[in-house]
């Protein structure tokens, strides 16, 4: 019987513990908007995610790209790009 007590509550944390990842991994940027996570490249304009891309820092603003490519066009001319 405490075999069956012990077993249970392990697959109770396993769930507990799955639940929990699945939660923090919800969009940021759904949430009402307190910490978006997603930003636009002002170079192509596509939605990047903040985490893992190359940004730049211009005027104090920060600016993510897509791609290392983006980057280097930006910052090669960043007032062209700025009003995107
Ligand atoms: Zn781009």
């Amino acid at each position: 019987m405490k075999k069956y007590i012990i077993a249970g509550s392990v697959a109770l944390l396993l769930v507990i513990g799955l639940v929990w990842v699945i939660v923090q991994n919800e969009p940021t940027s759904v949430s009402g908007g307190k910490e978006v996570a997603m930003a636009k490249d002002p170079v192509c304009g596509m939605e990047v995610s903040k985490k893992g891309s190359p940004s730049t820092v211009h005027m104090g603003k920060t600016f993510y790209f897509k791609s290392e490519g983006c980057k280097s066009r930006f910052n090669e001319d960043p007032m062209k790009y700025m009003n995107n």
